[in-house]
């Protein structure tokens, strides 16, 4: 027995060599229908078809857009992954009951799923869009089903996994990104959409979060690794859809539900604007962060386009207020955030880097020539939805400070009021 197992465990160099020859001859035969436009090559991982991404190697195709999840002939499906299958039948638990309006987003997110739909949720920021896919997660793993849980960003897996974990004592949860690669399965996998290339067809339910996030959004070999890593039905999730979404719900290929109220049920932050030369603007933000901080207390953001305009705006700052700086560049980025968190510095200067996925209670936001480029309207809505998070302090002040006008800012603004009226009309 142990015999025969080791005979087929071990592949001869001459099996080895005969399967390498098949594959050339049957990539050839694909690359000679060649019809102008496309080379008949095919890469399953990244459904790449693109004959300038495929490289030629000792007669063997493979693609080279995805070449940096490794090497993988044309022509060749991605082995799946062997994930283990529980079936678990229990309930979340949760810090705090769902609001009404959480629970019926919740329920029809489930309904869709059940009727073997995709659905995004677009829910503001802040309105609790993690805790609505509780229910659909636990209907899952109900009937054995394989769940996981993507996010763009590594340090947001993290935290999900961390809140995961709390929910579901009873799971195992683990968080799949970098630096964190060594156990790869768990009864729920929180990961990376990076890391979802180890997963091809394995998950049943794919939660996908931060869909307009870098480094996912846009990138069309990311967006079909996650197709490919899904055998069943995707549940999205967003503050700010990108077009595609939203095409696709136009054309019926996917059920919305949306969210705008946070569970404290007050509006959301609604930026007011302020026009002026930049010198002038400083000045005034400057007025307005001595009535903040010193006055009131408070704590503020103040977002900058450009990581030379943080450095400077930094040093000036810093003699009225005990400041920090963060950008991408930050070495210290859990220091900063820190001080920032436990009130040691008052103001933290940064760029665009904390669009998202910041909390701290209370605080107040101030973006700075928010008519730069760099200030699109979907990252100013993650901005402003800074603001307000808190059940004890729902509200607070967010302005943009612009030079001129801008089409990003007026569209945020309309964008936020209109996501106010919709849920007051709930
Ligand atoms: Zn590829």
């Amino acid at each position: 027995m142990n015999q025969k197992r080791k005979e087929t465990g071990k592949r001869s160099p001459g099996l080895l060599q005969k399967t390498r020859t098949l594959l050339m001859e049957n990539q050839e035969e694909k690359s000679r229908k060649q019809d102008g436009t496309e080379s008949g090559l095919y890469c399953h991982r990244c459904a790449n078809t693109d004959p300038a991404y495929f490289g030629k190697d000792h007669g063997l195709y493979y693609c080279r857009k995805c070449l940096d999840f490794g090497r993988l002939p044309a022509g060749v499906p991605v082995t799946p992954a062997r994930l283990s299958q529980r079936v678990w039948k229990g309930s979340p638990v949760l810090e705090f009951e769902l609001t009404p309006l959480q629970k019926k987003a919740s329920r029809q997110a489930l309904e869709v799923l059940q009727s073997g739909r995709d659905a995004l949720i677009f829910a503001a920021a802040g309105a609790g869009k993690t805790e609505i896919t509780l229910e659909s997660i636990c209907w899952a793993l109900s009937l054995g089903k394989k769940v996981g849980f993507a996010i763009s960003r590594r340090q947001v897996v993290v935290e999900i996994a961390g809140r995961l974990k709390k929910n579901f004592p009873e799971l195992s949860v683990i968080a799949v990104c970098e630096g964190f690669t060594e156990i790869t399965d768990a009864d729920l996998i929180v990961c990376t959409t990076h890391q979802l290339y180890r997963y091809a067809g394995c998950f049943d339910l794919l939660i996908l979060d931060e869909l307009d996030a870098f480094p996912y959004a846009g990138n069309e070999v990311l967006e079909n690794i996650a197709a490919a890593s899904c055998r069943g039905n995707r549940l999205m999730l967003s503050a700010t859809p990108d077009e595609k979404s939203l095409q696709q719900v136009k054309e019926g290929r996917m059920e919305i539900i949306e969210l705008f109220s946070r569970p404290h049920g007050k509006p959301l932050c609604v930026p007011q604007i302020v026009y002026g030369p930049a010198l002038i603007l400083f000045v005034r933000s400057l007025l307005v962060l001595f009535r903040l901080v010193r006055q009131e207390n408070r704590q503020v953001l103040y977002y900058v386009p450009r990581k030379r305009d943080g450095a400077k705006v930094r040093a000036i700052l810093s003699l009225f207020f005990p400041t920090g700086w963060i950008s991408s560049s930050s070495s210290n980025k859990d220091e900063i955030m820190d001080a920032f968190r436990s009130g040691k510095t008052r103001v933290l200067v940064c760029t665009t880097l904390l669009e998202r996925g910041i909390t701290v209670p209370s605080v107040q936001v101030m973006v700075y020539l928010a008519d730069h480029s760099v200030f699109t309207m979907a990252s100013l809505i993650q901005i402003f939805g800074r603001v307000g998070r808190s059940m004890k302090d729902p509200h607070g002040l967010g302005i943009c400070y612009c030079r001129k006008k801008s089409r990003e800012v007026q569209r945020c603004v309309d964008q936020l009021n209109w996501m106010n009226e919709s849920a007051a009309g709930a």
